[in-house]
């Protein structure tokens, strides 16, 4: 698991947005991992995109038939990773050149989402091993673009018509150390960004242009208090138990310290309790940006880069939700709790069309850190739960 682990961290699977060049040398490669044995059938299922070399976003299904296939049960991974950001701060190892040591394996995309992927073949090829035909057919879904809103992946998957009513879905994209916590609702997400247009001048004269970058800061600090404070409620079925507002990335802006920039790029990361509206949170960030546009003589501009309004939740009495509670059980003798998060997996695509899907899996929550790392214990014993899964 570890070797294979290592060998898929290596191919960096970067989306365009991000400057990468998609997944497919990372899918050709996973093609192998799959054809080493376990399945009954792999299948292609790539989506058109220009903007990347192979000009394809590779989607991965591989089956084994169950005693019964009326209802399948899904583990659903995905393949791209985000950029590594710093990379002065990963001390640990690379990010694409794994080092394993202390029990973890170091790398980007090792605990996002490379362990619960590798953690879901092994736990198909055990089962095939052991001769042991699962209960209900079981599918494994690799998909592409899940770091930058899944229109190449999982979302392509549910338009073409992949995926039944009956179905039950796992999305081991997030959970807790203990592997106690089992999602079923996630909050509404929304990117934004926000540009603000002055006038570039020389620095000894700021008074003949317009300083975006003060204009821009000022809006973002006036935006990051409004919505805090007018979107402040708590549910304590959610982790954690309030909408969150970030300022996040930055786009550079003049390349010399004596230049006034006349343009500001910033981006907010919201993410909203579902009993809030996201209208609301967006008319609320453009009024503020018609005042303080007005107050300084700049426009600014908010746009949605993502949006996504949170589904109905998961039922808890779901039957997914009750075989993985037993699989847990069993394994680890814990008693898992059933809530929300912060969402922006897979699974709110399906919760959209109605198809019960929860999250869950065993993690550090290092995701999209450097020195980002998976627990080989968390590997080993994830495949265990999604074993007796496919028994159930
Ligand atoms: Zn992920």
């Amino acid at each position: 698991m570890v070797r294979t682990l290592v060998r898929l961290i290596r191919i960096p699977a970067i989306a365009p947005e991000n400057g990468g060049d998609g997944e497919a040398r990372k899918a050709e490669e996973l093609m192998r991992v799959l054809e080493e044995g376990g399945f009954d059938k792999i299948e292609r299922h790539d989506a058109k995109d220009d903007r990347v070399p192979s000009g394809i976003r590779p989607n991965i299904v591989a089956y084994r038939y169950g005693k019964d296939s009326r209802s399948i049960l899904w583990i659903v991974t995905h393949m791209d990773v985000v950029p590594p950001g710093d990379i002065s701060l990963w001390t640990e190892a690379k990010p694409f050149d794994p080092v394993v040591k202390g029990g973890r394996v170091y790398g980007r995309g090792s605990e996002d989402n490379g362990q619960s992927l590798v953690a879901s073949i092994f736990a198909i090829k055990a089962l095939s091993e052991l001769g042991l035909k699962p209960e209900r057919t079981v599918a494994l879904a690799f998909v592409a673009d899940e770091e930058q809103g899944s229109r190449y992946g999982i979302r392509y998957l549910i338009e073409e018509g992949l995926f039944r009513k009956d179905d039950l879905v796992v999305v081991p994209d997030g959970g807790n150390g203990k592997g106690d916590f089992i999602e079923v609702a996630e909050k509404s997400a929304l990117w934004l960004r926000i540009r603000t247009h002055g006038k570039q001048v020389h620095a000894s004269m700021p008074g003949r242009g317009l300083n975006a970058h003060r204009v821009g800061m000022r809006y973002a600090l006036a935006l990051d208090r409004l919505l805090h404070d007018r979107y402040s409620k708590r549910d304590e079925a959610f982790e954690p138990p309030e909408s969150t507002f970030e300022p996040t990335k930055k786009e550079g802006n003049v390349d010399a310290i004596n230049i006034i920039p006349g343009e500001d790029v910033i981006y907010f990361d919201c993410r909203v309790l579902p009993e809030y509206s996201l209208d609301d949170v967006l008319s609320d960030a453009r009024g503020l940006a018609e005042e303080v546009g007005r107050e300084y003589g700049a426009e600014i501009d908010v746009e949605v880069v993502i949006r996504s309004d949170a589904p109905e939740p998961t039922s808890a009495d779901s039957e997914v939700v009750s075989i993985l509670k037993e699989a847990i059980k069993r394994c680890r003798g814990i008693e898992p709790k059933v809530g929300g998060i912060g969402g922006g997996t897979c699974a709110a695509y399906f919760r959209r069309v109605g198809i019960p899907a929860v999250v869950w899996s065993t993690i550090d929550e290092v995701a999209h850190q450097p020195n980002e790392y998976a627990k080989i214990e968390n590997l080993v014993e994830d495949a265990k739960v999604f074993s007796l899964l496919a028994l159930s």
